[in-house]
């Protein structure tokens, strides 16, 4: 009867990953960017995506301020923008206007972002007919001091209560006004690469739409924020490169309709966990090119909203219009050097700086009436549809509040509307609000409501973020563009010097053989004047002065005559052999040895000259080729540099593509456990505290229940997935993290998947138990604790295992963690552990021996039945052993539960009150009254008179007579029995 059992985590329970941010003294924005960048340093690994998860955006909040209006306090120390014109062309808004400064539009490169608080505007509607008439003897319940950006809301005739708002809009505020104060500074940190977000709350007919949504068809100045938002938004971009595109929606019912395809009616929303990005990819978008167009599609949105609630029979005040313009632009990167021909082409590479392009988004909300809170109920819903229409807006309400309260849990998952805005409020988004309030004294209550939620918003604190990426595409474009004018600018100057060499070369060897040549040929014409002198001589000296004269003019045009001046001399050469030829005069050998002597000095000059000539050639030609070797090395160089930033390149997308992917499934498990650990939260949150217990016991126990549903099994696949597609050793390395955060992820995966059979073994073996063991000691942190424990505890159901623990020091390690742990759940994994190690025969003494059982007793102490109830387990498990030892002759004397005095705690305990406590410790005293050495202890110790009572009134049939037997076959207690009466 091993009462093994399993332990499943809800990995990601939202309060658990909700930050907490301590209130010291710490300046927050500091806190929260330390933590953040903390995050994104390691952008590319798995770590942060764990991490990112981790982190809700919702979550990131500021601390309250003792100031009764805190924020405008906070208001007041942000920088204001300067009124300068922008290159874009857009005005910069005005100083003093709800943005609050520039941070954001530095684009800072700080990762962890800027902080950058919740604006919030009041605007009070004018006094309408009606009002004029039926309030026309009443004050107005508001009185507004603009320059003082103060609202008073009158109690009575001689109190009122004064608020500050980061801007005060009096009836008599121009729609242009409230533009450039509520959303201009908004709308220009979205072509700054920001997400954005304008929203307008207030209850019905106070002004929300006509703020907001407002076209301006008959009256120009009437135009509402869509519509100039859209204006500098078209205004600030050049759609040569970059993009604009909108989708229009409303939330009713929980339920997501497109206003711009009316079929579209059931749009769900997809969360990036990495970048918080919310995204309604269902969601019909229009790429947007001009402003007409963008009209025509805020009137075909208004004429299915208006067809939509007709056949919902509801009214557009019950509905939030949300409209999305998604913006993508492209910031060309620096290549300077490119431009610069004298730069080497290896530097030219290196000053690439790489194209971004910026997604942002902005979103104008026009949100459902906020009286609708408290009456939708009263005015005839049917009690679902008051649910629904109050659930989005009330949630909205309690994610404010929790973000200004600093509280750890966020609900922001508790509505379609909070998770739509998730990234609004405290989230990487700048985000005004616009609350609008009517004058009128009958609705003083709407009206503080109002300014209380305005109040609220005003504490929340976004940390802005730049929404920008890299341009892998661009850049590798632009690196081939200039790899391909590279190599043809190395091959055309190749060509050219290739060429030049040639002809250099062809030239030079030309003239040298034309010069010694001409050299043999003066040498061999010199002879036959030896011989045949004096009958030629006077020819022959005639001859050579002509020869000698033409020769020198040839030396002297070498370039351009040389091979004329070779021709000639040469036909000279011939006519004056064959003239010598036909004599048969004998020439006088003083004379014809005295001719060649007097010619050979200038001869030898002429080719002294050429050898020159030849060798200045030679030396040229050999720098030349140097220099074509320098250059073909640096070009082979810089082209190998070009194939290794090329493979980096492709490395990098690879890798990207890999993570991408990776982080999508992961998202997309995440995603789903989410939902489902939500929805039990949900339950949780709406239970009384023994429905908190008992939720979070189904919770825990879901993947052992046989009547398993589908979002059991939907959970254990995705947990499965999750080891397939992670790979466990990287989900154990995740164990040994820096960021808590990601450690408490890394422990929770490892328990869910400890929880499963299947994976233990494979967990062992990968060294997940030690790990796991190692982190009861390595960690302080309560939650790594219960977690590690409970995965522990479910691993501690094999016997292997069991051994596994013991000889690493197990039960000591959970001891001591038993002995300093608090909270319940945790002592319950801890018991639950040990109690595991009690069912193994062969780890009795061992475990004894290491304080097992003084530590199940000590976490008594902890009277929550679940931990009372695991401690009964192991001592159930343990007698059980003991019982099993004694029949087989291996054990003898007292129980070693007796010794260490556990035996007060079981009696008393025998009749508890929880079931699940007393079904254990009947079957314990059972298996410890087997054993007659036991029998003194248990009679001294009151024991008997449970022993009846189990025999008499167990539920249990076999429990009970396996009492009623143990009493009747036993000599003692039948004594002690009779002695009793
Ligand atoms: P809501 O959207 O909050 O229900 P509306 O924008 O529909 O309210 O406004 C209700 C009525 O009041 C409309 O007729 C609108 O034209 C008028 N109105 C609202 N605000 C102003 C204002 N600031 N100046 C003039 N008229 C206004
Ligand atoms: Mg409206």
């Amino acid at each position: 009867f091993f009462f093994f059992f399993f332990f499943f985590f809800p990995t990601f329970l939202p309060s658990q990953f909700s930050r907490t941010l301590p209130l010291t003294g710490i300046p927050l924005a500091a806190t929260v960017a330390f933590s953040l960048s903390d995050l994104s340093r390691c952008s590319h690994s798995l770590t942060l995506d764990l991490a990112a998860m981790a982190t809700s955006a919702f979550g990131t909040t500021t601390a309250t301020s003792n100031y009764r209006n805190g924020g405008a306090a906070n208001a007041r120390n942000l920088p204001k923008n300067s009124s300068v014109k922008s290159k874009t062309g857009v005005r910069k808004s005005a100083p003093g206007s709800l943005g609050g400064g520039g941070a954001a539009s530095s684009s800072s490169k700080d990762d962890a972002g800027v902080p950058g608080r919740v604006r919030v505007a009041v605007r009070l509607r004018p006094r309408n007919a009606e009002e004029m008439v039926a309030d026309a003897d009443f004050a107005d319940c508001v009185e507004l001091q603009p320059e003082l950006k103060r609202l008073k809301l009158r109690k009575n005739n001689w109190d009122s209560d004064t608020y500050e708002f980061d801007e005060v809009l009096t009836e008599f505020a121009s729609q242009k006004r409230v533009y450039e104060v509520v959303a201009k500074p908004v709308v220009e940190s979205v072509l700054d690469g920001y997400n954005g977000t304008v929203m307008a709350y207030g209850q019905t007919g106070t002004g929300k739409t006509y703020t907001v949504g407002q076209l301006g068809d008959e009256d120009m100045a009437a135009r509402g924020i869509m519509v100039r938002a859209m204006e500098d938004i078209l205004a600030g971009v050049s759609l040569e490169t970059d993009s604009i595109s909108v989708s229009y929606m409303q939330l009713y019912m929980e339920t997501i309709q497109d206003l711009l395809d009316p079929t579209n009616d059931n749009i769900s929303i997809v969360e990036d966990h990495k970048t918080g990005d919310v995204s309604l990819p269902g969601a019909t978008q229009v790429e947007i090119r001009d402003h007409h167009s963008f009209l025509e599609i805020l009137k075909l949105g208004e004429d299915h909203r208006f067809a939509a609630n007709t056949k919902l029979n509801t009214e557009s005040s019950r509905s939030h219009a949300i409209l999305m313009v998604n913006l993508r632009r492209f910031v060309k990167g620096k290549d300077s050097a490119v431009s610069s021909e004298n730069s080497s082409s290896l530097q030219t590479v290196k000053s690439l700086k790489p194209s971004v392009v910026r997604k942002a988004k902005l979103v104008v909300v026009d949100l459902a009436g906020s009286e609708r809170i408290h009456k939708s109920g009263s005015e005839g819903h049917t009690l679902e549809e008051a649910k629904s229409i109050n659930l989005s807006l009330s949630a909205l309400g309690k994610c404010i509040n929790a973000l200004a309260e600093n509280s750890p849990h966020i609900p922001v998952r508790d509505s379609k509307l909070t998770r739509l805005l998730r990234d609004s409020f405290g989230g990487t988004a700048r985000t005004s609000l616009v609350i609008t309030v009517g004058p009128s004294p009958r609705h003083r209550g709407e009206t503080a409501s109002t300014i209380m939620f305005g109040q609220r918003a005003m504490k929340v604190e976004n940390m802005l973020k730049l929404k920008e990426e890299f341009d892998y595409k661009s850049l590798s474009r632009r690196l081939d563009i200039q790899l391909d004018k590279l190599i043809a600018e190395h091959e055309r100057q190749q060509k050219i010097f290739e060429d030049e060499i040639e002809r250099l070369t062809a030239e030079a060897e030309r003239q040298l053989s034309d010069a010694e040549r001409n050299y043999v040929q003066a040498l061999e014409g010199s002879s036959p004047l030896v011989l045949y002198w004096p009958c030629y001589v006077f020819c022959f000296q005639k001859e050579r002065s002509k020869y000698q004269k033409e020769y020198l003019e040839s030396i002297k045009k070498l370039e351009e005559k040389w091979i004329m001046n070779q021709r000639k001399s040469v036909n000279d050469e011939n006519k004056l052999r064959h003239k010598d030829v036909g004599s048969n005069v004998l020439p006088n050998a003083k004379e014809s040895k005295v001719a060649p002597m007097e010619e050979n000095p200038e001869m030898k000059k002429l080719l002294e000259k050429e050898t020159a000539h030849r060798k200045a050639v030679e030396e040229e030609v050999w720098t030349l080729k140097t220099q074509l070797a320098e250059s073909r090395r640096s070009e082979a160089l810089q082209s190998s540099e070009i194939v290794k930033l090329r493979k980096m390149l492709d490395d990098e997308a690879h890798q990207k593509e890999k993570l991408e992917m990776e982080i999508g499934k992961l998202q997309s498990h995440l995603l789903q456990l989410s939902v489902e650990a939500d929805e039990t939260r949900r339950q949780l949150d709406s239970g009384g505290s023994e429905e908190v217990l008992s939720g979070l016991d189904s919770l825990l126990h879901q993947p052992r229940q046989p009547q398993s549903d589908n979002s059991e099994t939907g959970d254990k696949e995705s947990v499965a997935k999750l080891f397939e597609q992670v790979g466990l050793h990287k989900i154990l390395s995740l164990l040994e993290a820096e960021d808590a955060d990601v450690r408490i992820h890394a422990v929770k995966v490892v328990a869910n998947l400890a929880a499963e059979e299947a994976n233990q073994e494979k967990i062992v073996e990968a060294g997940g138990l030690t790990s796991l063991l190692k982190l009861l000691i390595s960690s302080e942190d309560e939650t790594i604790h219960r977690v590690a424990a409970g995965a522990i505890a479910n691993l501690a159901m094999s016997e292997t295992n069991q051994e596994l623990i013991m000889a690493q020091g197990g039960v000591r390690l959970l001891s001591n963690t038993a002995s300093s742990a608090e909270d319940p759940q945790t002592l319950r994994m801890v018991a639950g552990a040990i109690a595991n190690l009690c069912g193994n025969d062969k780890l009795q003494m061992k475990l004894r021996g290491e304080g097992g059982i003084k530590a199940l007793l000590g976490m008594v102490r902890c009277r929550h039945p679940d931990v009372l109830s695991q401690v009964a387990r192991g001592i159930a498990n343990f007698a059980k052993c003991e019982s099993r030892a004694s029949a087989q002759g291996v054990k003898a004397g007292r129980s070693l539960l007796i010794e260490d005095g556990a035996l007060p705690w079981i009696v008393q305990n025998a009749n508890n009150e929880a079931a699940s406590v007393r079904r254990h410790i009947e079957l314990a005293l059972c298996h410890l009254a087997q054993h007659e050495a036991n029998s003194r202890d248990m009679i001294n110790g009151g024991a008997v008179w449970e022993m009846v009572r189990i025999s008499r009134d167990c539920p249990r049939e076999d429990i009970r007579s396996l009492a009623h037997r143990t009493l009747t076959s036993s000599h003692s207690f039948q004594a002690e029995m009779r002695r009793l009466g």
